[in-house]
């Protein structure tokens, strides 16, 4: 019979890889916790509507990306293909709309039907923050200088840029959009296939685009800072402001528009050139409108998403597990004894492991083989007496030491 192989554009994370995916998620739900962050989980898969409606018709998320299908009770379902919809769905089924601010950090699994290539698969990971429920722009530079630390923490700051930009408000946005549909209307001619459909329903759309036709176009098109109400504008400056009582470096990008359709004011993105064309590790923005959209009542919120995966490639080294101490009992009296010894250690909180089977010289191989730090090797005639070898497997120096005192002296 041939073998199974995952499913395209999925992976499966064994060994290093978990370990540096684990030390992404790790890292950053202890640095969420310090922001006062608490940690949900969702449904992974949710009604489409949940996503159809808040991410807008035109995304690319929305109209090409979906893992949709209609399950044995006829209904439409999605796995979901980001957090924050979910989120605000959760904090509208579960009633929390009148206890805001809510602080949410959340990690696990996202489906998109992509292009699989580096950075980039049909099942990846996100973590998430949303501070669902504060409008101020204070708001936004903590949710970004949160992410700032993580990736601080992560040691993947250096190879990172964080650009912001604003969306501004309504009136600005439609100023904005009309003049867009001008320039390029004016340029169609020069335009992507999915951008002439982009003209039509969402230009801003555009701006977003990766090909490179396009981006030649982009180059030259108008930014939003002319069309900025004075609001708006003192939304941005404010957020400037407050970015850098923060310490968070950044530079402007007025043309980050972020992929999906309710975003309002502040956008921004941690880029990288370290990951080729996948190079956006970490993007969020504000959105005070899809509380509203998912039922609930008009709600100001601001939050990011990372991908794990992008994160985890950036690491510098896999971080590593502790080294074990082996247990090597000799003669079938010590193995008792042993087994007492082992679980002493373990619950002592120290990574032991003893073979169930072999002699000395085969447990001691093995001991090796784990890259044990130590062996506490028991014969019968120190387990009757209470006491066993310690050999430091790094130096082979061995002396005798009180099996009562080994959790304390391999701490
Ligand atoms: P991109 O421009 O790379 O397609 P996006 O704008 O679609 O990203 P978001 O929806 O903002 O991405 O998701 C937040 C983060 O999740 C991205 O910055 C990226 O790190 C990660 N991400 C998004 N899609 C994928 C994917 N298919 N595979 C791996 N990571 C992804
Ligand atoms: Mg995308």
């Amino acid at each position: 019979m041939s073998a199974l192989q995952p499913v395209r554009g999925t992976r499966d994370l064994i060994g290093e890889e978990q370990r540096r995916h684990l030390h992404v998620i790790d890292t950053a739900r202890r640095i969420a916790a310090t922001y006062g962050y608490d940690e949900w989980t969702t449904p992974v898969f949710e009604d489409t509507r949940v996503f159809s409606r808040s991410l807008g018709d035109t995304s690319d998320v929305v109209m090409k990306e979906m893992y949709t299908f209609t399950d044995r009770s006829g209904d439409s379902l999605t796995l979901r293909p980001e957090a924050t919809a979910a989120i605000c769905r959760a904090l509208v089924s579960n009633g929390l709309t009148q206890s805001l601010p809510q602080k949410v950090f959340y990690a696990g699994p996202m489906f998109r039907h992509e292009r699989p290539q580096k950075g980039r698969y049909r099942q990846f990971h996100q973590i998430d923050l949303e501070l669902i429920g504060s409008s101020e722009p204070l708001a936004d530079a903590e949710v970004i200088a949160c992410g700032w630390d993580i990736l601080q923490a992560l040691g993947v700051a250096g190879a990172t840029v964080l650009e912001v930009n604003t969306l501004g408000d309504r009136p600005s946005r439609d100023a904005y959009r009309a003049a867009l549909v001008d320039y390029f209307t004016a340029h169609r001619a020069r335009l992507s296939a999915d951008s002439l459909e982009r003209l039509e329903r969402n230009p801003m759309r555009i701006l977003d685009s990766k090909e490179e036709q396009d981006r030649r176009v982009v180059a030259d098109a108008p930014t939003i800072g002319a069309f900025l109400t004075p609001d708006a504008a003192a939304f941005y400056a404010a957020l400037k402001t407050q970015l850098g009582r923060f310490g968070v470096p950044f530079r402007e990008n007025p043309r980050i528009v972020r992929g999906l359709d309710y975003y309002g004011h502040t956008a921004f993105e941690f880029v990288t050139e370290a990951l080729g064309a996948q190079g956006t590790v970490m993007g969020g923005g504000r959105y005070d409108g899809l509380v509203e959209e998912m039922g609930g009542p008009p709600t100001p919120a601001v939050g990011w998403a990372a991908g794990v995966e992008r994160l985890a490639m950036l690491l510098a080294e896999t971080p590593s597990l502790p080294a074990p101490v082996a247990v090597v009992p000799v003669g079938e009296a010590a193995e008792a004894r042993a087994v007492e010894i082992l679980q002493a250690l373990r619950h002592a909180g120290i990574r032991a492991e003893m073979a169930f089977r072999g002699t000395l010289k085969r447990r001691l191989e093995r001991a090796n083989r784990l890259g044990a730090r130590a062996a506490i090797i028991l014969g019968e005639a120190e387990a009757a007496s209470g006491v066993a070898q310690l050999k430091d497997l790094a130096t082979g120096n061995q002396v005798e030491v009180a099996v009562a005192e080994l959790p304390a002296r391999l701490a």
